[in-house]
């Protein structure tokens, strides 16, 4: 493969932005930062004129369904090739696929085209994140309750066998919960508390037996409350977990945000989409995995009214953060980048654009949005 060649760019670097630098990429590889001309380029290299944008790092996203039509429980190949197209466009380079609680059938079928795609595709997904079925009926927000159950390891052993798994959301409470965490932390897996009534004690309890992360922070759980502190308080005080927040303004308050920044620090909050199919389209009716879902004003709701996934995806999870929480762009991107890619072991790998880290690059332009996306050192998308 040629090199490639990304000049006159503002280029992340961990805290700060080297402006006016030219990124070299080899073998899908960053491999030099330099100052304008530094590299002399060769015959045959490509090259991408940044025009001044900015050069982040791609986009990580833990929580993503679908979009654009598309859901991973769709379990098809074609939607997975859609949706993946998709999120290229908006910057996004490392997504986790989540799946539904929905039969043990349909899971494995799902997993298993999602497995086939990373083997054999180009695209953004790294791996799965398995949101359910061992979800608490009380706290089940969109989830379908005929398909909430206890941990199985008959069921639950071959989906941990297939590889993909990087993050399971799961109501540790129920019974068999603490038997699920323990083997997916001795595999490497990360596990997030979610759709979960644990109480402020046994939340503590399964913090300090390898939960490190918390599903779509606030939604999902008992809210906090100064007689009965929670999951959130417990959350809090465990200073390894990391909180998955929806930037999208309905989700969670503003000012709820802002609280929970200050309270845990930007380097513990990491922004997920929790897309469905409606994001990118027109509003109207749609189905998230078995639910039917109304999106209306680009707001998901099921039948029952509760919210039913979101429509954000990346880039405005981005602006959100900047104009909700009053923060620089250097503050809000590790939010997007290094937080999510470090809570699942993948950074600087993912996350980072030092020398050694894969070439998955976002060009984004304060105006434009997303101006071209680099995945694996292959110029993926460009806008016009
Ligand atoms: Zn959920």
């Amino acid at each position: 493969m040629s090199r490639l060649l990304i000049t006159n760019s503002r280029i992340w670097q961990a805290d700060r932005f080297l402006d006016g630098h030219s990124l070299l990429i080899e073998g899908g590889r960053i491999s030099a930062i330099s100052r304008a001309g530094e590299v002399a380029p060769l015959p045959g290299d490509r090259r991408l004129d940044a025009d001044d944008c900015y050069a982040l790092p791609g986009f990580v996203d833990l929580h993503l369904h679908g979009s654009d039509g598309c859901d991973v429980m769709d379990a098809k190949p074609e939607s997975l090739r859609n949706l993946g197209a998709f999120l290229l466009r908006q910057g996004l380079t490392s997504c986790l696929g989540t799946t539904m609680a929905d039969t043990p059938e349909r899971i494995s079928r799902a997993l298993e085209v999602m497995r086939e795609y990373i083997k054999t595709e180009r695209g953004p997904f790294i791996g799965a994140h398995l949101e359910g079925p061992y979800l608490n009926a009380a706290y089940r927000g969109s989830q379908p309750a005929q398909h909430l159950r206890s941990p199985d390891p008959a069921e639950y052993r071959p989906w941990l066998d297939c590889g993909i798994i990087k993050l399971i959301t799961l109501a540790p409470e129920l019974a068999g919960g603490a038997d699920l965490l323990a083997e997916a932390v001795a595999r490497g897996i990360h596990v997030s508390i979610g759709h979960s009534a644990a109480d402020y004690a046994a939340a503590g309890e399964f913090f300090r037996a390898g939960i490190s992360q918390v599903t779509h922070t606030f939604n999902g759980m008992p809210g906090l409350h100064h007689r009965a502190p929670g999951i959130l308080t417990a959350a809090i005080e465990n200073p390894q977990v990391t909180f998955q927040v929806i930037a999208d303004g309905v989700h969670v308050h503003p000012a709820v945000l802002r609280l929970l920044l200050r309270l845990a620090g930007g380097d513990r909050v990491l922004a997920i989409s929790d897309a469905m199919r409606a994001t990118g389209l027109a509003d109207g009716i749609y189905g998230l995995g078995d639910v039917t879902v109304t999106a209306r004003g680009g707001v998901a709701r099921a039948a029952d009214g509760g919210l039913a996934g979101s429509t954000l995806t990346m880039p405005v999870a981005l602006r959100n953060l900047m104009r909700f929480c009053d923060l620089t762009l250097e503050q809000a991107l590790p939010m997007l980048t290094r937080v999510p890619a470090r809570s699942i072991g993948i950074y600087p790998r993912k996350g980072s654009l030092q020398v050694g880290a894969d070439a998955d690059v976002a060009l984004w332009d304060e105006d434009v949005g997303i101006k071209a996306t680099v995945l694996g050192g292959e110029v993926v998308y460009q806008a016009l």
